[in-house]
């Protein structure tokens, strides 16, 4: 299938192409030219089917011809090797738990399907730079997936001082093919520099320029898939009736759940949840698209006032005739966030503030008859600071962040200055 940029509609590449150049003109974001449809009895048998045959379907159903479906089946099998979880929370609302990959955050389904998309696409001599932005847990995804991948140079810019310690351990600690950057601002200086990077045709030509952040589309395509995960757990009766809540910062995962739906996957409405970062909550009430400065909150990860792909979930709505008022979307303050861990561990379940908030906004929207599920999208121990002291007691500490806490950190620092990145970017290839 071909891609078309959401700034030049002119300017339509192929999926290896999009993959590779993450980003068209003018900053524009790629969105596939068509968007198939299941018949539902199709959607029936999918929901039988195993979590990889069923992802290469749906991926061969993006990607067509251009990769033999016995490709993308290797590499379905190959990125999305490690477990999903549900967890009842109560009579109608469940946790779908995204979080037991490498990295523990859901960002290893995109990270790593980009990653072993790259390597087969590159030719053996090719050579290309990743630079990417992280509010936390991107960082780490894609430093683990494209790990040791010699032709791949990795470049991860992150706030400074705003991510979690054990966040930073994750991705920080490498070394090798993976260098990172601290940088003196927010995570959307952050990002304004790596579009800034994009628009710089000789340098992306010299270095052979690639990002792995959302919204490159390959992390979108992947991230479909485990949407039709989460449906096979809700009893059949009540699969017309699921309510997502999704917790969102720069608003990929909402993008593949929507997406999701596209495809003819029963969800009845979807929740997007963010924190006091409320650009999106704001745009929908009085139409005006109003970011103001970033905001720290203990949701890090979703510490976003530009959410990079709103203009794929505009432009998806416009194609299908969708309102945008059918989309709830609202935010939670820390206090909310705080009050919802506690009220989960009083029922047994220990979450993180990122599954809090699109917990809390779910309990209080659900309505009667409707059965709701919220994505776990990161393991609390990846904040375990704030988490512990919220709870008042110590968490368990999975065996991949345990490795890593005694590491020295390997990063350099730069402020938010173009130029200074382009020198660094320049200065050792
Ligand atoms: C990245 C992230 C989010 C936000 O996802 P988007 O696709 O950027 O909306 C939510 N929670 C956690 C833990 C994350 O790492």
């Amino acid at each position: 299938m071909k891609f078309y940029n959401l700034e030049d509609y002119n300017e339509q590449v192929s999926f290896s192409q999009a993959v590779k150049q993450g980003m068209g003109t003018k900053q524009g974001l790629f969105f596939p030219l068509e968007l198939p449809e299941f018949s539902p009895s199709n959607i029936y048998d999918m929901l039988e089917m195993d979590f990889f045959s069923c992802s290469s379907k749906i991926l061969s159903t993006y990607i067509g011809n251009e990769i033999p479906s016995y490709h993308i089946s290797e590499i379905v099998k190959k990125s999305f090797s490690f477990p999903i979880s549900f967890v009842e929370i109560s009579d109608n609302i469940g946790c779908f738990e995204l979080f037991h990959g490498p990295t523990l955050a859901f960002k290893d389904f995109g990270g790593r399907f980009m990653a072993n998309i790259l390597s087969y696409i590159l030719k053996p001599n090719e050579k290309i730079t990743i630079l990417t932005a992280t509010s936390g847990d991107t960082g780490a995804a894609v430093a683990h997936a494209f790990y040791n991948m010699n032709n791949i140079r990795v470049v991860i810019l992150y706030p400074r001082g705003k991510i979690s310690p054990l966040q930073e351990k994750l991705f920080c600690t490498l070394g090798g093919n993976i260098e990172t950057i601290s940088i003196d601002g927010s995570f959307d200086s952050c990002q304004a520099l790596v579009k800034e990077a994009f628009n710089d045709k000789k340098l992306k030509n010299i270095i052979n320029l690639n990002s792995a952040n959302s919204i490159n589309i390959s992390r979108l395509l992947a991230q479909i898939c485990y949407y039709f995960q989460a449906i096979k757990y809700i009893p059949k009766e009540k699969r017309n009736k699921v309510v997502l809540s999704v917790p969102s910062g720069n608003f990929g995962n909402l993008t593949a759940g929507l997406l999701a739906k596209t495809l003819g996957l029963p969800v009845k409405r979807f929740i997007a949840a963010t924190n006091l970062n409320d650009t999106v909550s704001r745009f929908l009430i009085n139409k005006k698209w109003q970011p103001k400065t970033t905001i720290t909150t203990l949701s890090n990860a979703m510490d976003i006032s530009q959410p990079n792909n709103w203009p794929r979930i505009e432009e998806l709505f416009r194609r299908k005739l969708w309102c945008l008022n059918d989309l709830t979307c609202d935010s939670v303050s820390d206090e909310n966030t705080k009050f919802s861990i506690r009220q989960l561990a009083e029922i047994g379940y220990i979450s993180e503030p990122h599954a809090a908030i699109a917990y809390s906004l779910l309990r209080d929207k659900l309505q009667k008859g409707e059965y709701g599920l919220f994505l776990g999208t990161a393991h609390p121990a990846k904040f375990k600071e704030n988490v512990e002291k919220i709870l008042g007691y110590p968490l368990f500490i999975p065996k991949e962040l345990a490795n890593r806490i005694k590491l020295p950190l390997m990063s350099n620092y730069l402020k938010a200055d173009f130029p200074k990145l382009r020198d660094f970017l320049l200065n050792r290839i």
